[in-house]
């Protein structure tokens, strides 16, 4: 696909889900590049399993986008488990103000992420390669005003990999498909163990192609600071949810 078939479709998906103040020709040409970027290395690298561009628009950039409303401005944000970079890459490209900490344990993905925000010119977001549940005892432990996450675990787990890099007064927002509910069921006493408190299951509909999908965003205040024994080491995580 070209820019000029890209950008129509790309404005249409934007508008159809309220982000068209995030669609003007230079965002436009930041996520071509990143969109024909992603693809090209995908050949040779396992970045992604969407591989159809008018589904990369919608499954990856707008539904990254879908957080945008729960970032306040010039917030610190830490995506963990970034992956090839969702949804920190989009949404540092619509929100200069931002400063992103983009955290994987792959450490490929990672350079794959920090090379691809060189590309796009984005000062905002720095990737690091690490478990998130180490990080977290360390120099970016309750360092954010927010942590996000889409796609990485079940929320009970998630939910200890998330909430320690969160600062008193910030907040957990967890990007879920349909699911989540049941999770987030699970995962109260948990969060609540983490030092946060459970604010509202946001349900979002993601807008294309004629059909609509829903979204959960799943918003956690941090209340007061974890403990400092939390998070446990990733196996005592998965065998033993709080
Ligand atoms: N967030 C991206 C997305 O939505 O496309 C990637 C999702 S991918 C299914 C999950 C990613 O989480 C993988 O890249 C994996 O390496 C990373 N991950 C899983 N557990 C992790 C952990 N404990 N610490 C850091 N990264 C982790």
């Amino acid at each position: 696909m070209e820019f000029i078939e890209f950008q129509p479709v790309f404005h249409t998906m934007m508008s159809d889900n309220a982000l068209s103040e995030y669609a003007d020709e230079s965002k436009s040409r930041k996520f071509y590049t990143l969109m024909t970027h992603m693809l090209s290395v995908n050949e040779s690298m396992n970045l992604t399993a969407i591989k159809e561009e008018r589904a990369v628009i919608l499954r990856h950039f707008v539904d990254s986008l879908t957080i945008l409303s729960f970032l306040p401005k010039g917030a610190r944000v830490a995506d963990i488990g970034c992956g090839a970079g969702f949804p920190c890459l989009p949404i540092a490209i619509c929100r200069p103000d931002l400063q992103i900490l983009a955290v994987d344990s792959t450490e490929k993905r990672i350079r794959y992420v920090q090379e691809t925000a060189e590309l796009l010119g984005l000062r905002n977001l720095e990737a690091r390669a690490m478990r998130a549940e180490e990080g977290a005892h360390g120099k970016y432990r309750e360092a954010f005003d927010v942590c996000t996450a889409r796609a990485v675990a079940a929320l009970p787990i998630l939910s200890e990999l998330c909430m320690p890099y969160v600062r008193t007064g910030g907040k957990f927002i967890a990007m879920k498909a349909k699911k989540g509910e049941e999770e987030y069921t699970a995962s109260l006493s948990g969060i609540r163990r983490l030092g946060g408190e459970p604010i509202a299951v946001h349900r979002i509909l993601l807008r294309g192609e004629g059909e609509e999908d829903e979204r959960l965003i799943i918003e956690v205040a941090k209340k007061s600071p974890t403990p400092g024994n939390l998070p446990r080491p990733y196996a005592k995580i998965c065998k033993k949810p709080l």
